[in-house]
């Protein structure tokens, strides 16, 4: 029997946080919950993020219609310094991540730090502008991460940036468990 998918959205749009203060990455997360709330069906693709400890991997796997797909290695590296390994990984990534925007089970699609993988030229900006335009009508997506470029924000409907303007990082507080990750 074919599968039926009621779309939440009739207009999927694209949204960009960005910006270099706290918060893209978990209000992403703050509207997977809302879209939940109306029996949306959702995928978060994490771009950079091997690391095994974020909160989200346990938090998001308690939420029915979210699933989780984390690339990138477990390491940080500066600017200029990625290996094979972190190159594959993104392309692995957006792979993903064309395959859920063409999937019409989907409403919501979040691209986890996609941004931050085109500044650290992981990805190119136009394989982000082709997932993006291949997207069906129907799904919203959304782009995080610091450093969005120009070509991204031109074609977003909606692009909030994150400006910091305290941090407790700034007087020495470490990352925190269940805040941070
Ligand atoms: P969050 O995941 O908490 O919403 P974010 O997605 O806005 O943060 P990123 O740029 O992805 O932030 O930063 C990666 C890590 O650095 C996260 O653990 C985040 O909480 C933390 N962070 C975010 N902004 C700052 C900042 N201005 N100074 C120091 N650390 C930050
Ligand atoms: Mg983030």
């Amino acid at each position: 029997m074919e599968a039926i998918f009621l779309s939440l959205f009739e207009k999927g749009l694209i949204h960009v946080y960005t910006g270099n203060g706290k918060g893209k990455t978990t209000s992403a997360m703050g509207l997977i919950v809302r879209c939940v709330g109306h029996e949306g069906k959702v995928a978060m693709v994490q771009f950079m993020k091997g690391w095994p400890f974020y909160g989200e991997i346990k938090g998001l796997s308690y939420l029915p219609g979210v699933e989780l797909f984390r690339t990138g290695s477990d390491r940080c590296f500066k600017k200029g310094e990625h290996t094979e390994v972190d190159l594959r990984e993104a392309r692995r990534g957006l792979e993903i991540a064309e395959r859920c925007l063409t999937d019409p089970k989907y409403d919501l699609v979040v691209l986890d730090e996609i941004n931050v993988a085109v500044h650290f030229d992981l990805l190119k900006v136009s394989d982000v502008l082709n997932l993006i335009s291949a997207k069906l009508a129907s799904i919203e997506v959304v782009l995080t991460g610091r450093y969005a470029p120009k070509e991204i924000i031109e074609v977003a409907d909606l692009v909030t940036e994150m400006v910091e303007i305290k941090h407790p990082y700034q007087k020495n507080v470490l990352a925190r468990k269940g805040i941070e990750y």
